[in-house]
């Protein structure tokens, strides 16, 4: 399977994803936001899917750029333009590349998480999106050597970590950061979407 096939296929179980874990995201927002994140990362990546069918798609940047737009364009929210923002980065990196490796992936995955902070200014322990795809980058790069499917179950393992480590956490981005102390106790819902997200990159590409 060439790499734009593969690229595909990773956004569909991302989708998928969203599709299966809609409830879940949603009631984590309901518990320190306004309960809609399940539903904007839903709607944005059934934009994504619609976006993406019949488009002209010559390489994996291509299909990255496709999502970044439909989330942009279609999700309301802070997630949607941060998480837009990072799948435009990830196309960037890629540039016009027709075969991605392991450290490709790595360097996207950190290009992505550049575009989020420069856009949200959060920080590690800032109760964010950022807690679960820092140690991801980090994660990634120190699998970089390996395939891409390597690289991701490297990624989505430590997103997992960085996820459970929001729950401890008093938010300092976002509408959790007005709950002060009460947000303790709670998982951050952005950090589970990403989490799922790589979990789902990773189950797409197999055992490779
Ligand atoms: P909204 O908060 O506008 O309702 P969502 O519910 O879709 O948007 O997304 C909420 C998630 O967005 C939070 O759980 C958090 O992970 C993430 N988030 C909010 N602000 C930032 C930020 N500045 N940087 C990174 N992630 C953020
Ligand atoms: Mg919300």
């Amino acid at each position: 399977m060439g790499a734009t096939e593969a690229t595909l296929g990773v956004i569909r179980e991302m989708a998928a994803a969203m599709e299966e874990h809609r409830g879940y995201l949603t009631k984590l927002d309901s518990e320190i936001g306004d309960g809609d994140h399940g539903t904007n990362m839903h709607r944005g990546f059934q934009a994504a899917l619609e976006r993406l069918d019949g488009a002209e798609l010559n390489t994996p940047a291509d299909v990255l750029k496709a999502v970044s737009m439909a989330l942009i364009s279609k999700v309301g929210g802070a997630a949607g333009p941060l998480y837009g923002t990072a799948f435009l980065r990830a196309s960037t990196a890629l540039a016009d590349k027709e075969e991605v490796s392991g450290e490709d992936v790595a360097a996207a995955l950190e290009a992505a998480l550049g575009g989020i902070q420069q856009r949200g200014k959060a920080e590690v322990g800032d109760k964010t999106i950022v807690d679960a795809l820092t140690p991801a980058v980090e994660a990634a790069k120190g699998a970089g050597g390996g395939s891409v499917a390597e690289v991701f179950r490297a990624a989505a393992a430590a997103a997992e970590e960085g996820a459970v480590s929001t729950v401890e956490m008093t938010a300092r981005r976002g509408r959790a950061s007005y709950l002060g102390a009460r947000a303790v106790g709670h998982r951050d819902p952005g950090a589970t979407s990403t989490q799922l997200l790589l979990e789902a990159a990773a189950r797409s590409l197999g055992s490779e």
